[in-house]
């Protein structure tokens, strides 16, 4: 009886926790390309995006867009935040008809040394959104951030080159009057390791106006944010099942 009465209060503070480390937290998924005639680590099919779109709308998931990240004030109630890298052409071609169905908005992080070119970091480069079409896009839906100007890796340039990155990186928005989110998305989520080339980078961000930083990690984010330049996203895969997807959007990463 005492062994029974013991499970159960094991079980119900186990459900607790399990409840409140959903509590209060920010999801930001990433994406990349769409594309229907692949699935891969990168590319989600239009089905497997309108099938997400419509699982996190049915759970009473709310798409809040980074614009609206940096106005809250209260902890957001299920708030869920979209996110494509690279600007890829397939984002408007495809994601977007899909977001706006949903009445779902999405960050879309831009390197821009490739705007309207390719993406030729990729094992097979794909074509990129050029500027008009860029700034074309309709705000309701997505809003453009920062993705470094040459997308290389952050975590092995030296200071000077990390800085004049950023600076290229925002001056092209600026030269080209395109509106975007002081938000910055490190390319491969990579930051530097050494904690004062770090600490030199956030102090850059911080003085440049960026005062958010995503990497990925595939955890939840505690709101409000303790760490402004490590927010985490949860990695989307094309290779994923939708229970997959139902379990990261839940928790993160498995644990
Ligand atoms: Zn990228």
């Amino acid at each position: 009886m005492v062994l029974i009465i013991g499970g159960l209060l094991v079980l119900a503070l186990f459900s607790f926790w399990l409840v409140r480390k959903q509590d209060g937290k920010l999801r930001v998924l990433m994406y990349h390309k769409v594309d229907d005639s692949r699935r891969d680590m990168l590319t989600v099919t239009t089905e497997q995006l309108d099938q997400h779109l419509f699982y996190l709308r049915k759970r009473g998931y709310d798409f809040i867009s980074i614009r609206n990240l940096f106005n809250l004030s209260s902890p957001p109630s299920n708030g869920i935040v979209l996110t494509f890298d690279d600007a890829y052409v397939n984002n408007l071609e495809l994601a977007y008809p899909i977001l706006k169905k949903h009445e779902a908005c999405a960050t879309i992080f831009v390197p821009t040394a490739y705007v309207g070119d390719s993406s030729q970091w990729d094992t097979k480069a794909e074509p990129l959104l050029p500027v008009e079409a860029l700034r074309n896009l309709d705000p309701e839906v997505f809003d453009l951030g920062l993705h470094s100007h040459t997308h290389r890796n952050y975590g092995d340039l030296s200071e000077e080159a990390l800085e004049e990155d950023l600076r290229r990186n925002i001056q092209f928005f600026r030269d080209h009057q395109l509106p975007f989110v002081p938000a910055f998305a490190y390319p491969y989520g990579s930051r530097p390791k050494d904690k004062n080339r770090k600490k030199f980078m956030q102090q850059v961000m911080s003085q440049m106006g960026i005062s958010m930083a995503f990497r990925i990690g595939n955890r939840l984010n505690n709101w409000p944010l303790s760490k402004p330049y490590e927010i985490q996203r949860i990695d989307i895969r094309g290779t994923d099942s939708l229970e997959d997807f139902a379990w990261k959007v839940k928790w993160g990463k498995q644990f």
